[in-house]
């Protein structure tokens, strides 16, 4: 089939428009004239450092992002790349104001001094706060066990444990158990593999306005970025991969608040780390090197970003309300979705709980005539013919999942949704 045969619902990497594709195929091969495409001219080069800034100057104002109090980052790890990041980076500035705070009551305090009071401190008060609600931020609190071991990671809550040991809701808040003055409190906003999203900001990790001790927050919002308004001044750092909502795979955003960087900020030395026992981060995970060099410490995917620069672009030039523009047409397109779904309850079954659904995963069971597998490969097979594709669902959970990201359109979504009806009355 040809491209505008299909209506691709994979969960990433995810379709992009085809005129954004056929606009980097173009400069893959001849950027702006110049007779060499982007991904062979020099990162080094005027056209590369242009490529990041417009990029991050859109990205900025789709999402009202103030970039004298954020960084925009361009990581080359992917999402799991930003699950170590985080650990490391906001661990490092933890132990930093221990430091300061030492140096503060004792003016040139020795080493060995210095390192037996951050031993003590670490040992009692160092925490690291995760969210979990499904497989992503399971794996991203498994790795800050895994980098520092698990005296240091608290599990705020599971929300296994309220739905029969299955993702599939977001736990009531009032279940929560915070650390005090955690170094970080993660939470992923939407877990792509469980089809659950955080209907809004959670209301106790909140900023308030002139504490010094607010929460610092991490969000993974690699599948839901682009979507919908997010309320950047309540988090610390905020991260994506490209390959879903906003580009190809090859680099991750981090969206870093200021003050946990040089010179508020700076790392703690390396020989500190290893004499109070804790990990030195590879220099390719730490952001102050990556945010001193405007991404490019070393050489970057340019043309990734440029990818993701064209997709910004277009956004921009579609939505004059921004990023309230596409959350008006994502929630459209779930509605549709899962108003099909819900429509035929004797043939199909949503995974997650109503309150948990995320508009961008849609998980859902085709139950038909009691044979559950031979229901849902005949929903796939059909769906195929039609030119609905990449439905299958994550191994671990089964069942089918319609990506919905931005690149899905409208119709796309309509197509879908009648396909929905058609089968289950078929
Ligand atoms: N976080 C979320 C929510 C994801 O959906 C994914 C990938 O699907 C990741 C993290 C990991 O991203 P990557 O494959 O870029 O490491």
């Amino acid at each position: 089939p040809s491209r505008s045969e299909i209506t691709y619902f994979g969960a990433g990497p995810a379709a992009l428009p085809t005129d954004v594709l056929e606009t980097a195929a173009k400069a893959l091969v001849d950027y702006n004239g110049t007779g060499l495409g982007i991904a062979e001219h020099s990162h080094r080069s005027q056209y590369a450092t242009d490529i990041i800034n417009n990029a991050k100057n859109d990205l900025a104002s789709y999402l009202d992002i103030d970039q004298s109090v954020y960084d925009i980052l361009f990581m080359q790890a992917g999402g799991t790349g930003e699950f170590s990041a985080v650990v490391y980076n906001l661990v490092g500035a933890w132990v930093q104001n221990k430091i300061f705070e030492a140096s503060k009551e004792v003016t040139d305090i020795p080493q060995d001094e210095l390192v037996r009071r951050l031993k003590e401190k670490i040992a009692n008060e160092l925490k690291l706060d995760y969210i979990v609600t499904g497989s992503w931020s399971l794996k991203a609190y498994e790795e800050a066990i895994r980098l520092l071991g698990k005296e240091y990671v608290n599990l705020v809550v599971d929300a296994r444990e309220h739905n029969n040991g299955k993702f599939g809701v977001i736990p009531d808040e009032s279940t929560w158990k915070l650390s005090e003055n955690a170094a970080l409190v993660y939470y992923c906003d939407n877990e792509t593999v469980d089809g659950v999203e955080f209907p809004a900001f959670p209301e106790i990790l909140r900023s308030k306005p002139d504490s010094d001790s607010n929460p610092i927050v991490v969000a993974d919002m690699s599948s839901n970025i682009l979507s919908r308004r997010v309320p950047v001044n309540d988090h610390s750092i905020i991260f994506f991969g490209a390959q879903k909502n906003l580009g190809s795979a090859g680099v991750a955003v981090a969206v870093v608040k200021k003050t946990f960087l040089p010179p508020v900020t700076p790392q703690p030395q390396p020989d500190i780390m290893r004499k109070i026992g804790l990990p030195v981060p590879p220099i390719m995970m730490e952001y102050a090197p990556i945010a001193k060099n405007n991404s490019l410490y070393n050489t970057l995917s340019i043309f990734d970003v440029f990818i993701a620069g064209q997709v910004l672009k277009k956004l921009l030039a579609t939505y004059p309300d921004k990023v309230d523009g596409q959350r008006k047409v994502a929630e459209q397109k779930a509605q549709l979705i899962y108003g099909a779904l819900d429509k035929f309850p004797d043939v199909y079954k949503v995974v997650p709980s109503k309150g948990a659904r995320s508009r961008m995963n849609i998980c859902f069971r085709v139950i038909k005539n009691g044979d559950v597998d031979a229901a849902e490969k005949e929903f796939l097979a059909q769906a195929t013919k039609l030119g609905l594709t990449g439905l299958k669902g994550h191994r671990s959970v089964g069942g089918m999942r319609a990506s919905n990201y931005n690149s899905i359109s409208l119709e796309g979504a309509q197509k879908l949704a009648k396909f929905i009806a058609d089968f289950a009355q078929s």
